[in-house]
């Protein structure tokens, strides 16, 4: 009898592969284990079993495997069904679910780049024969491929030897990953736990006294760990002993002290584990009991608490529970970069149980989050990331908190998965029988509309805590100030007084412009000629700072002009204004003034975000001008006013949620003034100040907005009564794209008729010189969603076939944003 596995491999193909086994390697084999099995001419992949079985394929012969990785999986029976919803419901493959899931370092591949790793000192004495072969081979020629290790030794056991090497942190893959964050090591000593009793303390120093200088050492030791139990850095014990290394080292070897390695970004253990009990409020012991109550009905609950009102700490209660049954919490971020305030809350709360993961740390620093979570281990109680930490091999999974639930960046944009965080969070709880809580205080139409129809359960928090009252809120009309002649730049009057009023008084101030750079647009006002992008079509961003226009699709740049590009007319004016020519401006009206600016160009590196956060909460800076970044969640204690700079590019955004958008964007950063004693102040500048969007605003007319919103989602065929699946086709060739979509289209109207809108180019229609196209269908509530999936498949098959369109590309989206 001859034996067979499934496995999935991380490759844009809609099946499974099978592949032969031995009857020893069936019985072995379990689904989630890791093998390696070749796959087309020469290559080799790591792929993971979904299943063993005794069925050959029809179509093909089955080819035996390379090797087994594993021997447990690690990949959980949960995470094969949860991959398999996702691919099922976003229309994609299983193995592109799979190389979004899994860190790439458990993927070796022959093609895999493998490098020594930057900050491990590798002791040959350690190694075996084999590891040896290979660390030789790396330190001669820096980086090799997979594949080309394969020639220096027995090809079978390349795979196991690099996935020990990757384990043990000695080499690291996919370098290019790993520059972007390259933590930093520190070294850390400890006294040898046999020297813990004072008996033991007394003998250690009697022998030490033929040598003074270790002598010192140790009593130095004692007395920076009596005032501190603190991990000490063996730097730091240098100096206070004013030992060399040296002597320290001969410590180590005599195994009185011994080193170890903390990574300085992970593990944070400057925070002080506030032993003080957190009580709630009145409201929020009300709250709480209620979301207890939903949630122990096995009910997803949705949180809609007004900013300030103490989500967190009902979060925090929350997680307390779990974590007292052994659960493990999974605690969904919309942007981790931005949320070091709320990462060093849940530290100073929960200690050394939390673990962030994060998106920029290292291949083989996610392979060691990914390992932590799989054993259930101490140090992975609660997991706080962004949207990919749903891919974790979650074992007592007993509670998942969605903060800020409205957020787009929930969802995923490109490549696929283009799944929801959010919504698939729901789905892996309910694998799991674990408890959903989604909080915010502007949540989206779709989950206020599930909590309206019984789909989930909610309870409101509408008070600040401490009593402090919402923000003030007061319009602008800009058209009159321009026409009054009372504006100065982009400030009106209003707006500079109130600046100007809040910083005498020492408080801060937040300005929101949603776009960055200096200004969007430069125009000639002779031919009114403005530069594009040659690779997209987009007019190029002025950035006044660098002196550049930059295309903010694809980072192409140039050096400012000083003529018109196309007559050489050297008038040239800038129109539309952003983030830096704020800035600009401010330093002049207000020359006194300590001026930040948070938006992308000044906070790529890995600290920027952190650096200018800290910076405004310890108030060295007075007025923080930014984008929507300011939105997301940050609590600081001093800002008492906010200024809105132009409310109408917002609303004015080609999109269904642009006014959903708006209001959440809004009240958002208004959310950020006024959050502890001083009741706050929020001025918005806008050219409509009767729009109704600008009204809900002032009045935090949630309720409102809400229903007026959802009445035109119901007009106009929009979430949440109709679904949409977006197809984007996109090529390098302009009237392929468009016949590719036309054929497409008409094809889906055949059987969706008035239902399928488009094709149409969206607002930016070529990008890095591809065109692109997009077709929308709208599915009514009584269509069944998976039968239009179906045929949306049949109709790309049958697309695909076709040879004059093999090069173009159809990007399926399913619930798109
Ligand atoms: P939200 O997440 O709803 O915007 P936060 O949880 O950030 O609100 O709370 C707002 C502020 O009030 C924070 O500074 C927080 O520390 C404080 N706070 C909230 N609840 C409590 C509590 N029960 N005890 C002490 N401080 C609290
Ligand atoms: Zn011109
Ligand atoms: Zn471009």
């Amino acid at each position: 009898m001859s034996f067979y596995i499934n496995v999935i491999l991380p490759l844009p193909l809609e099946k499974q592969f099978t592949y032969e086994v031995s009857p020893e390697e069936a019985n072995f084999l379990k689904a989630g284990m890791r093998v390696a099995v070749p796959f087309g001419k020469s290559k080799i992949y790591t792929g993971i079993v979904a299943g063993v079985h005794e069925n050959a394929p029809e179509r093909y012969e089955a080819k035996p495997i390379e090797q087994i990785l594993d021997e447990f999986p690690i990949v959980t029976a949960h995470q094969l069904k949860f991959w398999n919803w996702l691919a099922g419901y976003y229309m994609c493959a299983e193995g592109e679910v799979l190389k979004a899931a899994l860190p790439s370092g458990f993927l070796l591949e022959s093609e895999t780049l493998v490098q020594l790793s930057p900050d491990q000192e590798i002791d040959e004495a350690d190694l075996t024969d084999e590891e040896y072969l290979i660390y030789e081979a790396l330190l001669k020629q820096s980086s090799l491929k997979i594949q080309e290790i394969m020639q220096l030794l027995d090809k079978k056991t390349v795979l196991p030897v690099i996935n020990k090497l990757v384990s043990k942190n000695l080499v690291v893959v996919n370098q290019e990953l790993f520059e972007q964050y390259k933590p930093k090591l520190i070294r850390y000593v400890k006294l040898n736990q046999k020297f813990d009793s004072e008996v033991e303390m007394h003998l250690l120093l009697d022998d030490l006294s033929n040598a003074p200088k270790q002598r010192d050492v140790i009593l130095t030791w004692f007395q920076l760990q009596s005032q501190s139990k603190k991990p000490l850095q063996l730097k730091v014990l240098s100096k206070a002993s004013g030992a060399s290394s040296a002597t320290i080292k001969a410590l180590i070897e005599k195994g009185i002290l011994s080193e170890y390695f903390l990574k300085t970004d992970r593990v944070k253990f400057d925070i002080e584990e506030s032993n003080q009990f957190l009580t709630l409020n009145e409201w929020q012991e009300a709250a709480f009991k209620e979301i207890n109550i939903n949630l122990d009905r096995g009910e997803v609950c949705l949180l809609h608490g007004v900013t300030s009102s103490g989500k967190t700490e009902i979060y925090i209660k929350l997680i307390e529970t779990v974590l007292s049954n052994g659960g493990q919490v999974l605690y969904l971020l919309p942007e981790i970069a931005l949320t070091s305030q709320l990462v060093q809350r849940l530290q100073a709360y929960f200690g050394e149980q939390v673990l962030v993961y994060h998106s920029k740390y290292s291949v083989n620093e996610r392979m060691e989050i990914y390992n932590h979570v799989l054993r259930s281990s101490e140090k992975a109680k609660v997991i706080l990331g962004a949207r990919s930490s749903v891919f974790l091999p979650f074992q007592k999974l007993g509670l998942i908190v969605v903060d800020e639930e409205h957020e787009s960046s929930f969802k995923q944009y490109d490549p696929a998965p283009r799944y929801n965080a959010r919504d698939a969070a729901v789905v892996l709880a309910n694998f799991h029988k674990a408890k959903v809580l989604l909080g915010s205080a502007t949540p989206s139409l779709e989950s206020y509309y599930n909590s309206t129809h019984n789909k989930y359960s909610r309870v409101s928090l509408n008070r600040r805590f401490g009593d402090v009252l919402m923000p003030e809120i007061e319009i602008v009309d800009i058209k009159e100030k321009y026409r009054k002649k009372q504006m100065t730049g982009h400030f009106s009057d209003r707006l500079l007084e109130e600046i100007k009023a809040t910083l005498k008084e020492g408080e801060q101030v937040i300005l929101f412009q949603n776009r960055r750079g200096y200004s969007p647009i430069l125009e000639c006002t002779t031919c009114g000629h403005s530069p594009q992008c040659p690779n997209c079509d987009v007019s190029l961003t002025f950035h006044n700072n660098s002196k550049q226009l930059r295309c903010h699709y694809c980072g192409y740049h140039i050096a400012m002009q000083k003529k018109c590009m196309a007559c050489d007319s050297p008038d040239l004016t800038t129109k539309g204004f952003g983030t830096e020519q704020i800035e600009t401006e401010l330093k002049a009206l207000l020359p006194e003034a300590k001026i930040g600016r948070m938006d992308l160009d000044t906070t790529r590196g890995k600290h920027g975000h952190q650096k200018i956060i800290t910076a405004f909460e310890q108030e060295t800076i007075d007025i923080l001008v930014g984008t929507q970044m300011l939105t997301k969640g940050l609590d600081f204690r001093n800002v008492r006013l906010v200024g809105i700079l132009n409310a109408d590019n917002l609303l004015n955004f080609p999109d269904f949620r642009a006014h959903e958008r708006s209001f959440q964007l809004m009240l958002q950063v208004a959310g950020r003034a006024g959050r502890t004693q001083k009741r706050g102040k929020v001025l918005i500048q806008t050219y409509n100040p009767h729009h109704k969007i600008i009204q809900q605003v002032s009045v935090n007319d949630y309720e409102g907005m809400y229903k007026e919103q959802l009445d035109e989602r119901h007009n106009y065929k929009y979430p949440p009564y109709y679904k949409l699946i977006k197809l984007t086709l996109k090529s390098r060739d302009y009237s392929k794209t468009n016949d590719a979509a036309d054929w497409v289209a008409r094809a889906l109207g055949n059987v969706f008729s008035e239902n399928v809108l488009g094709p149409e180019f969206p607002p930016v229609a070529r990008i890095r010189n591809e065109y692109y196209k997009n077709i929308l269908i709208k599915i009514p509530p009584q269509q069944s969603l998976g039968k239009t999936k179906g045929y949306i498949s049949k109709i790309l098959t049958s697309f695909r076939s076709i040879g004059a369109w093999r090069s173009v590309r159809v990007i399926i989206n399913v619930d798109p944003y």
